[in-house]
Parts: structure tokens; sequence; C-alpha cells
């Protein structure tokens, strides 16, 4: 039987119509027309006055860093559980990551430990939304307000995502979105900054085209790089945005699907359906092994890949990264949620192109294995 894959996006609306459009016109380079709709329309969405389109998320979040004139000694509080990008964007300028544990339950950082990282060196806060459902904001903001700290929102897990109803992407002093095909509104490759304040933005359009100045052309006050981002691109991210609020119902769809089919499975822990501020839009569909399942999920995702099913374990913590252990980062520290996640968590075929028939056989295939390991479980208990 064919493979289930972990991602496989959904290309069946304009895309191809839009596609041929730049070529048939010409335009396939970052000057083309699609480039400052896609950004318009997006910055619309999530209700921005501004959106700079750039190569990726983690060069969003880069921008968003430089933008922010974050530098040499300052410090940045972000999860320890969380993608490289985020932390590769600070430790480039030359700034350090305070790391915060996870909430057992949402994933995401936990809000009450934040204050705790402040310090004189502080200047921003990186909320990053993780997996499916948003951080609470509001705690976040009063402290930025309190401390006079910046918020970089990573916002690429969470297209059509809110928090109280309002958008993911419109909290941060700059929002960042990735478009890789694995996020619901993809690119190819392709992410953006989003924001409300014009010198920010103008900023990140001059940082995005290797800093060329304004008023003469080909004479630099400041080194950046190339982050343009391409008409084709953008033919491909305005055929996916047309279709974001069926993409969210598919995604909900897909989540209380699993969840419904794999309640009562012994030694799974399976996503929060809800919060107060919002219901889970489940990015990936995750589940983290209770701790008294012996296997990790590395084993997990290989009897998984086994059974014919992609599966991907969840992040590696940041302060357990042999790179940054290497410079001396993060010595001694330990985040006892954020760890186990790394070690338990994995998520299951969650790509929008995906069927219910691959879903049956996803679950299928989980309970056998399921059941397999609580028997072992049990015999050693005895
Ligand atoms: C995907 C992702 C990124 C990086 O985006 P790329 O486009 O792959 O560079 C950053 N942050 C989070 C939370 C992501 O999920």
């Amino acid at each position: 039987m064919d493979f289930v894959p972990v991602n496989e996006p959904l290309l069946d609306g304009n895309e191809k119509k839009y596609l041929c459009e730049c070529i048939d016109t010409g335009w396939i380079s970052s000057e083309g027309p699609f480039v400052k709709e896609f950004e318009r329309r997006m910055s619309q969405t999530v209700q921005r006055r501004y959106g700079i389109s750039v190569t990726n998320g983690t060069a969003a979040l880069e921008l968003a860093v430089r933008a922010l004139e974050i530098g040499e000694g300052d410090e940045v509080i972000m999860p320890a559980f969380t993608i490289i990008s985020c932390a590769s964007a600070v430790t480039r300028v030359g700034a350090v990551p305070a790391l915060v544990d996870s909430d057992i339950n949402t994933w995401n950082m936990k809000i009450d430990e934040i204050e705790r990282r402040i310090t004189s060196k502080t200047k921003a806060i990186m909320v990053v939304h993780i997996y499916g459902l948003p951080v609470e904001m509001e705690p976040v903001i009063q402290l930025a307000k309190k401390y006079d700290l910046k918020i970089i929102e990573d916002a690429a897990q969470m297209h059509g995502q809110t928090y109280n109803g309002k958008p993911c992407g419109s909290f941060g002093d700059i929002s960042v979105f990735s478009f890789y095909p694995n996020k619901h509104v993809t690119t190819g490759e392709g992410g953006m900054v989003v924001t409300d304040n014009e010198e920010l933005a103008e900023r990140c359009r001059s940082l995005r085209n290797l800093c060329f100045r304004n008023d003469i052309r080909y004479v630099h006050d400041e080194l950046s790089g190339n982050y343009r981002f391409t008409n084709l691109q953008a033919a491909v991210g305005l055929a996916q945005l047309e279709r974001l609020d069926e993409f969210v119902k598919r995604k909900r769809k897909m989540g209380k699907y699993y969840t419904e089919a794999l309640k009562g499975v012994d030694g799974l822990k399976l996503p929060m359906e809800k919060t107060e501020y919002a219901d889970n839009i489940y990015w990936v569909y995750g589940i983290v092994l209770e701790p008294y399942i012996s296997v990790t999920n590395r084993e997990m995702c290989k009897k998984l890949a086994e059974a014919g099913i992609g599966s991907r374990t969840f992040f590696w913590c940041m302060h357990e990264q042999p790179v940054y252990a290497k410079k001396g980062y993060f010595q001694g520290e330990n985040y006892v949620n954020a760890e186990r996640l790394a070690r338990k968590g994995f998520y299951i075929p969650s790509g929008l192109a995906l069927t219910e028939k691959q879903m049956e056989r996803v679950v299928i295939q989980i309970k056998r294995i399921m059941n397999e390991l609580c028997h072992s479980a049990k015999a050693d208990r005895v």
C-alpha cells in the first residue's frame, strides 16, 4: 500500500492559472504585480497595515530582529521548545535568547514564567504559537507595556488562527509568517513580515533588498542580504489565500476526526481541543506519549514508518542544541516540560491533501502499535 506522507499540500485552486499568467506576461521576478497584491491581501487578512514578503520564515525572523535594532548583548525571551530559526535570528546579531519552559497542555511557552526572565538587557519577547493553539497574548502584551519591551510574534503556523477573535499575526510590533509547504498557506518557500509601523516596514523593505539607498543606487550605508520574494511565489500564494477559510475548516475537521478516533487509546496524550481564547487549528496533529510508555518519539516514528505512515518528532529544545552547547549558551539550564515534549511528542499526517481513507489507516496503525506498547509496559510492571 502507498505510504501516507506526513504532509502534502493542496494546489488545485487558481495556482496553475496565476502561474501561467506570470509566464505569459514575463513577470517572474520580485518586481511582478502579484507580489504587491499578495502582500496587500495577506496583511489585510491579519489586519496589519504593511506586509513585506521575503524568501522564507527564517529570513522574516532575521529581518524582524534587525529591524528592531536588537544587537550585541541584548536579550530576547523565547520558548525553549521551538524551531532553531527563532534562536538563530537572535544569536546571529550577537543577542542572547532567554528561554522559558513550555506549558505541558498547550505546548506554548509558560506565560507566568516570562516576567522572571526579564533583565535590564531584555529588548523583546518572541512569542511563538506552536502546533495549533495561540499563546495567551493579553498577559504578554501587559508585560511588554510594563517593561517597555517589543513583541516579535512568530505566527508561521497560524494562518487563519485567532486569539479572542483577533487574528494571529496582528499582535507583534512585528509578526512573521512562513509559506513553507507544510504551512496551510504555501508558496513553496516564502515568508512575510507584517507590521503597523511605517518605519519598521520601511526598514524591513530595505533589509530585504541589500539595503539599497533610496536616493543613490549602489551606495550602501548598511549591509544586508537578498531576501526578495518572486512573482511566481506570490502567484501561488494568492491562489492559496483565496481558500484560507476552507483550509482552516479542513484542518479543524481533520483534528476532530483524529481526536474522536484516538480518544481512549492508552498511552497517548492528545492535543487540547480548545482553550478559553481559541479553538485548536491543528496546524499539525501532535501527540505526546505518556511517561509510562518506554519508547521515545523517534522509536515511535520508526514504527509508524515501518507501517507505511509518515510522521515527525516534535522540535528539539534550544538549550539542548549541540551548536549552542559548543558556543557556551544555556549552560546547566533545564526545562522539564520542553524536554518531555522533545522526547515524547510526534505528529502524524496532517497535510491539506490528506484523505479520510488515509486518516483511517493512520488510526489503525497507531492503535495497533499502542496496543503492543501498552502490553509490554504492563508486562514490565508485573
Ligand atoms: C516553519 C517555521 C519557521 C520557519 O519558516 P521557514 O519558511 O521554513 O524558514 C519559523 N517558525 C515557526 C514556528 C515555523 O513553524
